[in-house]
């Protein structure tokens, strides 16, 4: 497919929308970023790539992340992870409180923040001694070797992480967390704080567009474990519009609060959006434009 043209088209199209929503507020370094930027990058799984916009400027990808720490607890330590954490949309902020309390300190899911800390955890447990891992799958995968954690933005997350520290001590006290809070707090948010461009992002979730395939041809998931990433992204992976982004774009997503959104075609390629001002629900609007008009034009739907 020609994909070149229609992702300059859609960053035409989608100019006059970039002043519409807010920038994330409630890390403060992320409201430090210029809000009026764009960018949209397709790796097909055979590897090409193509970007147009602001495809290069590395982002804060935040939520992204926990995408890649669920896959690499998934491929190292298998199925136990649900025995820890639910795999059903919310129904409630991403940051919510409320819920992990009814049901008794297991999260609904593994991308929201509870069920993510989970994970992070998990990924401690079986990663013992190594330091990098969701960076250093994101720079294998990415073949960017200098993608790097922004300390800023990690420093102002900590400063300002009440709600995070309250879940994972919430966790804790329930017997589902098996590290220090502190250190599943840090792994948590240095994950969060990794800068990657739309490119990095596209060319790093081919595995889940390739049957879990990794870009030297080696399998991180089995095709089964990435159904199922892929699953839990359509229902679980862009907050509580999750419903609305399979009615809009009808493609597995993950959004994270700095603007960016990763979303497979499966078998065939993975498309990464970025523009840093969010709706009500947390997801970028000109990003979730941009793959409404990516998948009308294509036909390029799970759907
Ligand atoms: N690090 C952010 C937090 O935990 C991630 C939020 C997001 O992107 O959804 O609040």
């Amino acid at each position: 497919m020609e994909f070149q043209n229609l992702l300059d088209d859609i960053v035409g199209s989608i100019k006059p929308r970039l002043g519409e929503g807010n920038v994330a507020n409630s890390i403060p370094e992320l409201a430090a970023v210029e809000p009026n930027q764009f960018g949209i990058s397709v790796a097909t799984r055979e590897g090409e790539v193509y970007s147009s916009g602001d495809s290069e400027t590395p982002f804060s990808i935040q939520s992204i992340s926990k995408v890649f720490a669920l896959a690499l607890v998934l491929a190292r330590d298998g199925e136990s992870i649900w025995n820890r954490v639910f795999r059903e949309p919310s129904g409630n902020p991403f940051n919510s409180l409320v819920q992990l309390e009814h049901e008794n300190g297991i999260p609904r899911n593994p991308f929201i923040n509870a069920g993510a800390l989970v994970v992070t955890d998990r990924l401690l447990s079986v990663s013992a001694g190594e330091a990098n891992g969701v960076l250093g799958l994101l720079r294998d995968e990415s073949g960017n070797a200098v993608l790097q954690v922004d300390t800023g933005v990690a420093a102002s997350e900590s400063r300002h992480n009440h709600r995070n520290q309250a879940l994972a001590h919430f966790l804790a006290s329930c017997g589902n967390l098996d590290n220090p809070v502190d250190d599943v707090l840090d792994a948590y948010i240095n994950q969060c704080a990794v800068s990657a461009s739309c490119t990095d992002l596209a060319l790093a979730s081919r595995f889940l567009a390739a049957n879990g395939a990794r870009r030297d041809g080696a399998a991180l998931l089995d095709p089964h474990q990435t159904k199922r990433i892929n699953a839990m992204m359509v229902t679980c992976g862009t907050y509580d519009a999750a419903g609305e982004f399979a009615y809009r774009v009808g493609l597995p997503g993950k959004s994270g609060i700095g603007g960016g959104i990763i979303a497979v075609v499966p078998n065939y390629c993975a498309i990464c959006v970025w523009s840093p001002r969010l709706g009500s629900s947390g997801n970028s609007i000109a990003g979730v434009a941009a793959l409404d008009e990516f998948t009308s034009c294509t036909g390029l739907s799970i759907f």
